[in-house]
C-alpha cells in the first residue's frame, strides 16, 4: 500500500512532527525518534545488520531543526546534531509510526526502563 500524507507539521518547540495520512491515521514523531530510525547508509550501513543505528537513548536530546519535502514521495530532516542525509519515504515513515512499536511510547520516547 502506498501511504500519502495529507498534512505534515513540525512543532520545533516541542520537537514533534505530526503527520496526518490519507487514511486519516495520525502519526506523531519526536525528533529524537526520527533521528533514531534514520534510514541512511551512514546510520544503517548498506546491508541489513551491517551497522547498528544510534539507540533511542543515545539520541534522546536530538531535535529536528528543519523539514523539507523530497519530490512527492519522501521528506528529509536537518537534525540538531548536524545530520542531514536521511531520506524518509512516506511508506517508511508510516511503517515506523511509534504507535506500532512497543519499545517506545506513542511519540517515540523510550520507556523509562529502556
Ligand atoms: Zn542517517
Amino acid at each position: 500500500m502506498q501511504y500519502t500524507p495529507t498534512a505534515v507539521r513540525l512543532d520545533v518547540k516541542s520537537n514533534l512532527l505530526t503527520v496526518t495520512w490519507s487514511d486519516s491515521h495520525t502519526s506523531r514523531y519526536l525528533g529524537s525518534y526520527l533521528r533514531h530510525v534514520c534510514p541512511c547508509a551512514e546510520c544503517r550501513g548498506h546491508a541489513p545488520g551491517e551497522k547498528e543505528p544510534p539507540s533511542l537513548f543515545a539520541v534522546r536530546d536530538v531535535k529536528v531543526v528543519h523539514v523539507e519535502a523530497v519530490g512527492t514521495y519522501a521528506i528529509s530532516f536537518r537534525f540538531g546534531d548536524g545530520h542531514t542525509t536521511g531520506i524518509y519515504t512516506y511508506d517508511w515513515m508510516r511503517s515506523m509510526c511509534p504507535t506500532e512499536r512497543d519499545d517506545c511510547d506513542d511519540v517515540g520516547a523510550p520507556h523509562a526502563s529502556a
